[in-house]
Formats: C-alpha cells, structure tokens, sequence
C-alpha cells in the first residue's frame, strides 16, 4: 500500500517506537519512487559496520537517495531515514507472501519500491544477541526497538484496524540468497519477538519490552 510520511510517524509513535527523524526524511528529492513506493512488507538488515548514519543519509553511492528506510542505532534509538521511498534490496527475488484469497507477489528486483528496509547497526560477526554482543553482534535493546518498529509498520501497511502477520517480515538473505548474509538470526526467531510487539507493544510497551527481553535471554543465539 501507498503510505504517506505523516502516517508513518503517527504509527510509531502509537505503536511506542523510540524515534527520531533524519533531516530531510520527508523530502522528496530523497525519494527515488516519487511516492509511489507500494508497501507489503519488511526487510531487515544488519549495517555490517559502525555509526553508519551518515553513510546511509549522504554518503551512499545514490545519495541523496537513503540506503535504508529506518536505522536502529546501537542504544536501540530508531532513526527514520526515509518516510517515502530508499534503495536497501537491490537485485533477488522473486518473493511470495501467502494470503487467503491471492499470494501477495513481490517481482524479481522489485524490493526497493515494495519493502520497507530496516538497517540495525552491527558488524554481524556473529548471530549472538545479548547485553554485550554489540558490535560483533546486536544488543537487547536493538531487538527490542526493532520488534517495536516492525510491529508499528505491520500496522500502517494495512489499511484497517488489523496488522498484517509477523510473516510479512523476510531477512536481506531470503530475497538474495548467496549474495546477502544479514540478518544472521533464524527468521522464526525474529517472527517471535515481533509477534510480542504485535500483541502489546501499542497498550503495553512495558511488558511487550520486558516479554522481548526475557525471550532473548532464554534464545540468545538467535534461534528457537
Ligand atoms: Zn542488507
């Protein structure tokens, strides 16, 4: 679905998200689609380095295009890169979100304009998450302010009450497999924390937060 900045923003910060906006996140001269980027689902990504905000707002080789649409930073802060359109999948696909009724069809290459593309900063050396796994790994606090932000998106990309389902959410390596590594955790790993900010993170940040936190205690490796 076609979605405005400003819903954007009206969702995260309904949905809890810690956030922040990137200059010019709005403009359109960021927006390769002119507005026409058509929503349906996320992708994450890990940045495979450090403080790479500014790369990902001005010095990417398509600057001033963004190379991400949200960046989550190492203390979990969420920085919103782009609320219209960013290049982050670059060539894979295609890819198939079953529904009742008609599969959802992602076209091959088409990932950009289709997917919103989360960037969590981390080298990825390792599929650890825990307190101190950053930067080889992610932190706590990253997994929890990106199950926030994905349970925030799942919701504005649909366009009534309901959220789309957690398996909206794909990793850079299922559309690019052999090229792409990132995310390194299982994606039913992911599929559970996000399924917690689903549930809560809109009426119950604090439990939704406490609940993600407990989960990656107990399944640190990034798999069930
Ligand atoms: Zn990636």
């Amino acid at each position: 679905m076609r979605v405005k900045p400003k819903r954007i923003k009206y969702k995260l910060k309904r949905y809890n998200v810690d956030f922040r906006l990137m200059p010019g996140w709005n403009h359109k001269r960021i927006d390769p689609y002119n507005g026409r980027s058509n929503f349906k689902g996320i992708m994450l990504h890990h940045t495979a380095g450090v403080n790479s905000e500014r790369y990902i707002a001005y010095g990417n080789p398509y600057a001033p295009v963004r190379a991400a649409h949200f960046l989550v930073t190492e203390s979990g802060k969420v920085v919103v890169m782009s609320g219209s359109g960013a290049y982050h999948a670059g060539r894979g696909g295609p890819w198939r979100f079953p529904r009742r009724g008609r599969d959802v069809r992602i076209p091959k290459d088409r990932g950009n304009a289709r997917l919103w593309g989360i960037e969590i900063e981390s080298l990825g050396k390792t599929r650890r998450v825990g307190k101190n796994e950053f930067p080889e790994g992610m932190n706590t606090e990253q997994i929890v302010s990106t199950a926030f932000l994905c349970a925030a998106l799942l919701n504005a990309g649909r366009w009534s009450w309901r959220s789309w389902p957690v398996s909206r959410v794909i990793s850079h390596k299922m559309w690019a497999p052999g090229r792409k590594i990132d995310v390194k955790q299982d994606i039913e790993w992911w599929h559970q924390v996000i399924g917690i900010a689903r549930r809560h993170a809109k009426k119950r940040p604090e439990l939704a937060a406490s609940q993600i936190r407990t989960f990656v205690a107990k399944h640190p490796k990034g798999r069930l």
